[in-house]
C-alpha cells in the first residue's frame, strides 16, 4: 500500500492546478489517472486571459503551439459583431502533459474503480491511501460517483453535449469563429485556428434543449462541416470527431465534505455561458489545495460564473429559450 497526504484523481487541468499548489504549501500528492500522458481530450483549447494568468502562463516559457486572438468573429443568429478581445488557444494534448510535468508531482497510470473510507484515511483499490482526497477525474469522476452522486446529482438541464475533431489544416483564415443559435442549436459552433498549422473545429449544446426539441448534435456537425466548406475555411477533409458531455455551473450541489474535494468538471464548473471549462479547473484545483493546506473552507464563489460577461450569457439565453422545433424547421 503506498501512503500519501493527498491523492487526486486525475491529472487533467484540474488535477495538475492542484498538484502544483499543494506542492507550493510543500504537501505531498499522488495524481492517479488512467491515462498516460500526453493524452487526447477533446475540447477546443479556447483560454481566457484569466485562465492563462492563474498558472502564470508566459506565452515565451512555453514550448507548445500558444496562439493569441486579438478579436473573435462572432455570429449571433446571424447577425454579425467582431468582438475585440485577447483570447488564446492552446492544443489539449500538449497543454495537459505540459501543466502536469510542471506541477512536479508523482504521477501514476492507474484505473481508479473502488474508494472506501478506513478509519480516518481514504484507500484507493487496496493500492493507495491518503487523508485528503481529489476528485479531478472529470464528468465521469469516480470521487463524485462515489461519494456525491446520491446527495448531489447534477441537473441534466445543465448537461452540455459536444463534439470536435483537431487535426493539421493549412489554413487560410487565422480569424476564430463562432456561430450562436444557428439552425436551432442551443449552443454553439466553432472555427479554432492554431499555431504549428491546426484547427479545431466543434459544435456543442444543451443536451435536455436538443433531445427535448427533437433535435441532435449530429444534425449540427453536418451543417458545420457544410458551412466550413461554403466559407472556404476548411474543405476536402475527412472528418473523424469525438463526442464528450460535462456540466455547466450551477451552484448548490456540494463540492466538499469529510475532506473530500470535488474539482474542475467533476464539480461542474463550467461558465454558465460560453462553457469554458479549463479556467474553472485550474482555479478550482488552486482553491481546494489552498483549502487543504490551511484547513480552510473550499469554496469556488470566487471563481467567475461567465466567461465574458453577464449581459452576453442573457442574451444567449433568451434567444435560445425562444427557438422551438418548428423554427429549426424552417431554417
Ligand atoms: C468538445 C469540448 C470542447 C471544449 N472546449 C473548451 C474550450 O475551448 N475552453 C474551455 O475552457 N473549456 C472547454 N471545454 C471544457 C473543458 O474541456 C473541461 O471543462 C476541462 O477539461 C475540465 O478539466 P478537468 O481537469 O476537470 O477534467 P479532464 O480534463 O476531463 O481530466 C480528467 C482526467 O481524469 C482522468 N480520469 C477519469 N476517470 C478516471 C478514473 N476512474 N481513474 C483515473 N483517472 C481518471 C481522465 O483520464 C482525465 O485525464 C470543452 C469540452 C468539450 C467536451
Amino acid at each position: 500500500m503506498i501512503h500519501t497526504d493527498v491523492i487526486i484523481v486525475g491529472g487533467g487541468p484540474a488535477g495538475a492546478a492542484c498538484a502544483w499548489q499543494l506542492k507550493q504549501h510543500g504537501i505531498d500528492c499522488l495524481v492517479l489517472d488512467q491515462a498516460r500522458f500526453p493524452r487526447f481530450k477533446p475540447c477546443a483549447g479556447w483560454m481566457t486571459p484569466e485562465a492563462v494568468n492563474s498558472i502564470q502562463l508566459k506565452k515565451a516559457d512555453y514550448p507548445y503551439s500558444f496562439t493569441t486572438f486579438r478579436s473573435l468573429k462572432i455570429a449571433i443568429k446571424g447577425f454579425k459583431i467582431n468582438l475585440h478581445t485577447a483570447q488564446y488557444a492552446i492544443r489539449r494534448v500538449e497543454f495537459d502533459d505540459w501543466l502536469l510535468r510542471r506541477s512536479g508531482a508523482p504521477v501514476q497510470e492507474h484505473t481508479v474503480k473502488s474508494i472506501s473510507r478506513v478509519g480516518d484515511r481514504y484507500v484507493v483499490d487496496d493500492e493507495f491511501s491518503a487523508t485528503y482526497l481529489v476528485g479531478a477525474g472529470g464528468t465521469y469522476c469516480p470521487v463524485y460517483r462515489t461519494f456525491f452522486k446520491e446527495d448531489s446529482p447534477k441537473s441534466r438541464e445543465a448537461l452540455i453535449a459536444a463534439q470536435e475533431e483537431e487535426f493539421p489544416y493549412p489554413y487560410t483564415d487565422s480569424n476564430c469563429w463562432l456561430w450562436f443559435l444557428e439552425n436551432g442549436l442551443p449552443g454553439y459552433a466553432w472555427y479554432v485556428p492554431k499555431a504549428n498549422g491546426y484547427v479545431n473545429v466543434g459544435v456543442g449544446g444543451l443536451a435536455q434543449q436538443l433531445h427535448d426539441n427533437g433535435d441532435n448534435l449530429k444534425r449540427h456537425w453536418a451543417l458545420l462541416v457544410e458551412k466550413l466548406d461554403k466559407l472556404g475555411l476548411v474543405r476536402n477533409h475527412e472528418y473523424q470527431p469525438s463526442a464528450h458531455s460535462y456540466y455547466l455551473r450551477r451552484d448548490g450541489g456540494k463540492i466538499y465534505k469529510d475532506h473530500l474535494y470535488l474539482v474542475g468538471d467533476s464539480a461542474g464548473l463550467a461558465t454558465a455561458d460560453m462553457g469554458e471549462g479549463i479556467g474553472a479547473a485550474i482555479r478550482s484545483g488552486q482553491l481546494a489545495a489552498d483549502a487543504i493546506a490551511t484547513g480552510g473552507v473550499y469554496s469556488v464563489k470566487a471563481i467567475s460564473r461567465y466567461s465574458f460577461w453577464p449581459p452576453l450569457s442573457k442574451v444567449l439565453t433568451s434567444l435560445g429559450s425562444s427557438h422551438t422545433s418548428s423554427q429549426r424547421q424552417k431554417n
